[in-house]
């Protein structure tokens, strides 16, 4: 077998076999094929596309290039969330608590924030002493007594995936649904656990911008997961405006915090709930309603908070931080940004906004780079909100005083008025299983 064969097959919009595409990710990933090959294909893709099959193939392929995590262990009650990527989007931290009262498992690898959206594990490190590198015996053990455990991703898990990724992200072969699908799949898969609930944002702060390509993503997802033989649910979901009122990791931290201690209403909370709450059913197999009430019972309760506390104190972080946020080291600058006009917040574009958190010390601009954890945005007008000339819109948070003037004008750019009250925005416009 030949890897140009393979690229002029693609090129000229054939069907590739299982093992033509074994070959490539094989060969890929053991430096026998060069990134110049992988790219050409990557880009035949992009433009030819693939068939659920091949998909399918190539995800197995990618799953099977590194190791995989047994959560055997634990039955049908291992739990997995993703979420593609959104401006915001702290729910892991609210809802891995919240599953893990209710019976589920939630052993979890997640990233690290690139680009305009952050990651769960910055996310994490901004609270005192929490480690996220962890050992394989620690993970489960961790899992088993807890029930929550999140860790930095293993390089070892789908390195394939980790490879490619890489490589597309500089040849503009990013946006291809069935490289993305396989990419996300092949590393949920390869980490194990039973039930997936997947979250594809669509919209302005989202990789898909509209909801023909989102839905076309949730069902090769759901698909292949499928045929993989585990419990897939995916909701598509709004990515138009951030999520909740505050980006930045340590900012997030107290946000997510807040939802458990019950002092946080509105869309976080209500996304959390529905995210869970499909989690939940998937898990007891219960009827959604069933397991909306109990997760909304864990959070009042106060039962997914104490939670909240014991996953942090595990793995080492001083949860005294998330009863008393003042604790989280503060921005040395703050700055206000004021309407400079009166009117309804008509449109926002997320993803303005996550440069504007990024521009303020709060992402990395590209991989490695050192972040300031208690850099980013509280925003205090959403798309929807009346604003009277003057009012205070956000607050900027930055160590670095030279970096607000340009955050703050990114995140005015994002933003569009109009003298007539816009449509209530949709949180969740459908479930794909
Ligand atoms: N997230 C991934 O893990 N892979 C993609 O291809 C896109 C988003």
């Amino acid at each position: 077998m030949r890897a140009l064969d393979i690229i002029q097959k693609k090129k000229s919009g054939e069907e590739l076999t299982r093992e033509e595409i074994k070959f490539v990710i094989d060969g890929f990933t053991a430096g026998e094929i060069p990134d110049y090959q992988m790219s050409a294909l990557a880009m035949a893709i992009c433009f030819k596309g693939m068939c659920d099959r091949e998909v399918a193939d190539l995800t197995d392929a990618m799953m099977h290039s590194g190791d995989t995590l047994d959560l055997s262990m634990f039955g049908e009650r291992s739990v997995d969330k993703h979420s593609t990527g959104g401006v915001g989007d702290k729910t892991s931290l609210v809802i891995a608590p919240i599953v893990a009262t209710l019976g589920g498992v939630v052993a979890k690898m997640s990233g690290r924030g690139l680009g305009h959206t952050g990651g769960t594990v910055d996310k994490l490190e901004s609270i005192e002493g929490f480690h996220t590198t962890i050992s394989g015996e620690d993970f489960l053990a961790q899992a088993e007594k807890v029930g929550v455990v999140i860790a930095g991703q293993s390089a070892d898990l789908a390195p394939a995936d980790k490879k490619l990724y890489a490589l597309r992200d500089v040849t503009a072969t990013i946006d291809s649904i069935p490289l993305i699908a396989s990419s996300i799949m092949s590393k949920k898969l390869a980490a194990g656990s039973h039930s997936i609930v997947l979250d594809v944002k669509v919209g302005s702060g989202a990789f898909m911008k509209d909801m023909d390509s989102a839905s076309r993503l949730a069902e090769t997802m759901v698909a292949i997961g499928k045929a993989c033989g585990r419990r897939v649910r995916a909701l598509i979901t709004n990515m138009d405006v951030p999520l909740g009122k505050a980006v930045g990791n340590s900012l997030e931290v107290i946000e997510a915090a807040g939802v458990l201690k019950g002092e946080v209403e509105g869309d976080l909370k209500d996304i959390c709930v529905a995210l869970a709450a499909n989690m939940v059913s998937m898990v007891n197999v219960i009827p959604y309603e069933e397991a909306e009430r109990l997760v909304l019972y864990s959070i009042d309760s106060g039962k997914a908070f104490e939670k909240m506390k014991e996953w942090i104190a595990a793995q080492g972080g001083n949860s005294a931080y998330l009863d008393d946020t003042s604790l989280f080291p503060k921005a040395k600058f703050v700055y206000e940004l004021k309407s400079g006009r009166e009117g309804y917040i008509a449109k926002t574009d997320a993803e303005k906004i996550g440069v504007a958190s990024s521009l303020l010390g709060a992402g990395r601009m590209k991989a490695g780079d050192p972040i300031d954890y208690s850099a980013g945005i509280e925003i205090f007008a959403k798309t929807g909100d009346y604003v009277a000339k003057g009012d205070v819109i956000a607050r900027l948070h930055t160590s670095d005083e030279s970096l607000l003037s340009g955050a703050a004008a990114k995140y005015a750019e994002a933003l569009s008025f109009s003298d007539l009250a816009p449509g209530p925005e949709v949180l969740i416009y459908k479930t794909v299983e």
